[in-house]
This record gives C-alpha cells, structure tokens and sequence, in this order.
C-alpha cells in the first residue's frame, strides 16, 4: 500500500492507493501563509490516512511546481510557498518512508495512462494555466532532470500574445488555450463592444470572468462563440503537433476548461484532424480525460508505487500486440554489453 498526495492551491487531498483505487481519502484546506505552515498541513492530512490505512510502503506527492524530479527540490512554485524547497527530503524525514515528488500534471497523465491502461499517452490538461504530462512505456517522460513536458509552454504563433505563466515567451499554447487566455480575450472584446452582452458581464475587477464567457457562448452569443472558435482551433493545432511528436495511442484533455468541453473540443479534433500526419491520426484517440477529481491522488500514488517496484511497467499491464514487450529495452541493453 502507499499514499497518494494532491497539493492543490486551495486544498491537500490523501488518499491510501491499491492500485488505481483510492480509500480512507481525506482533504484539508492548503495553508499557505508560510513554507513551514503549508509542510506541517500536509503532515497532518497524511499522518490522518496513516492512523486509518496503516504505514504506507512509499509516499507519492504530486505539486503544482516545477520539479527537479531527481532530487524531489521545487525549482519554481508560483501558487503556493514552495520555490527551492527540498520537498522529498522535508516530507520524507517526517514520514520515515520513502517520498517522491513529481509535479501534478505528470501526476495526472499517469493516473489518466493507469486507470485506462494505456502505454502511450499525451494529457493536457486545461485550467488557469496549461499543464501537461507524457506517458511513454508506461513511465512518465520527464526530460534530464524532471523539468521536461511542459506541453503548455510550446509555441503556437511567434507572434502571439505574452504567455501568462511565468514564462518569457509569446504565443504558448498557454497564451491561447487557458483559462486566463479566455478572460483575457472576453476581457478585451468586451471593452471592444460596450453594448455587448460580454460588457454586461465586466466584474468589479474589470474583467468577464470563465464562467461569464462559458454562459454567454452556452447562449449562443456570437462574440463568445468565436472566442471558444479560436481556443478550439489553438488547442486542434497543438494537439495534431503533439499527435505527431509523440504518436500516442490516446490524447487526453483534462483540467477545469474540459468541463465546457461541448463549446470547443469536436472543433478542436476537426482542426488536428486537419492537420496531424494521417498514418499517426488514423491510430489516436482524442477523448475527456477518465480520471476525475481523485486523478491527482491516484496518479501520485501510482508514482509512489512506480518507485518502490523499481520503475517496472504497472502489474495489470498485459503483452499485446500493440503494446511494447516490457522485456524489450531490458534485452537491447543486454544485447549491448
Ligand atoms: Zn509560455
């Protein structure tokens, strides 16, 4: 058994993991005034599921930072106080078991690859910002130091808008297929149009918030329809790009975006159906993402297992013939030496 770990902005959830089933899951508000206040909630939430669940083998926490997967330090931490913290160390002294720390996009396309037991898997997952994870061989790929798939932050158009994350770029798939990418060009449209239904909708802040665009393209209004027309045909574009780079089996779209999915996602698949190479087309499936509110929980606990096991493929991972034998790389190094 081992304990899957969701750090959110608003809230910490734990749950005991046998294999892709939570148990005794519990949640608490993320506290967030002080490093030392945030890791002492987390403790408290987890030594909860221990008391219920027992001692876990290995703890799996998936935060939304940029990790250095390696050595489980939070390189970058925008939301919650977590920036050069050496997460795995700090939570792994106080649980006297094994801790892996991975950011919670990568968290959530291994919960999304496990639950439907796919090999090859793309999730993007769509909220405030663009988060997203790559499953390859069953394992999540990271890059050289844990920092890699950060599907969000690959450019769509040179010339685009200032990405909204803390990014120095423009035109990142972030800067078209976000939530704050939606405020901001109902925002802007609104201003456009002052008798505008849009304008109606301009909040104390100054600007029309998701919901506000999510109701008023539900409506059927004209200026909200081409804001999801061109969030849909963004996100088509980077779908077919990622379709052609990583060939997966599935592309999952998840996230709180993928709610409204009826106002965008069928023209997004048009778009990349438009676009990907077709051999590579012919083989995916664009679909939700299955995983739910536990994916985070799920997807950490996995990790957590993943790492105990010694990185092999997940137990109900059958031999097929679409998927790659797990012995393949083990007899190429062998072949090798
Ligand atoms: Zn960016």
């Amino acid at each position: 058994m081992v304990l899957g770990v969701d750090v959110g902005g608003t809230k910490v959830a734990v749950a005991a993991i046998d294999g892709v089933t939570p148990s005794h899951a519990v949640e608490h508000p993320t506290v967030t005034h002080s490093t030392e206040a945030l890791l002492d909630g987390i403790e408290t939430a987890v030594r909860g599921v221990i008391e219920a669940a027992g001692q876990p083998e290995a703890v799996g926490v998936g935060v939304p930072s940029q990790i250095e997967f390696a050595t489980g330090t939070v390189e970058m931490s925008v939301n919650i106080p977590l920036t050069g913290v050496p997460l795995r160390e700090e939570l792994g002294s106080r649980f006297g078991v094994p801790v892996v720390v991975d950011n919670d996009a990568n968290c959530a396309a291994l919960a999304e690859a496990h639950i439907l037991g796919e090999d090859e898997l793309v999730m993007l997952t769509l909220g405030t910002g663009v988060g997203g994870g790559v499953v390859t061989g069953g394992m999540t790929f990271r890059g050289a130091q844990g920092l890699g798939a950060e599907l969000g932050h690959f450019t769509l158009n040179p010339d685009g808008p200032p990405c909204p994350g803390s990014c120095p770029n423009r035109g990142c798939i972030e800067a078209y297929c976000s939530g704050q990418a939606l405020e901001r060009d109902a925002t802007e449209l609104a201003q456009d149009k002052p008798d505008s239904l849009l304008a109606q909708a301009i909040g104390d802040d100054g600007k029309v918030s998701g919901q506000e665009l999510v109701e008023a393209a539900e409506q059927g209004h004209p200026d909200a329809l081409l804001i999801f027309e061109n969030f849909a045909r963004m996100l088509g574009i980077a779908i077919a790009g990622y379709v052609n780079v990583f060939q997966p089996d599935r592309v999952a779209i998840g996230g709180g975006i993928s709610r409204s999915s009826h106002l965008f996602l069928d023209r997004a698949v048009q778009e990349a159906a438009a676009r990907a190479l077709p051999p590579l087309w012919r083989r995916v499936t664009i679909a939700l993402a299955q995983g739910g509110a536990d994916a985070g929980v799920i997807g950490a606990g996995v990790l957590a297992a993943q790492e105990v096991g010694g990185h092999t493929p997940w137990p109900h991972a059958t031999t097929t013939d679409k998927r790659r034998p797990a012995s393949q790389a083990c007899a190429a190094a062998e072949r090798a030496e």
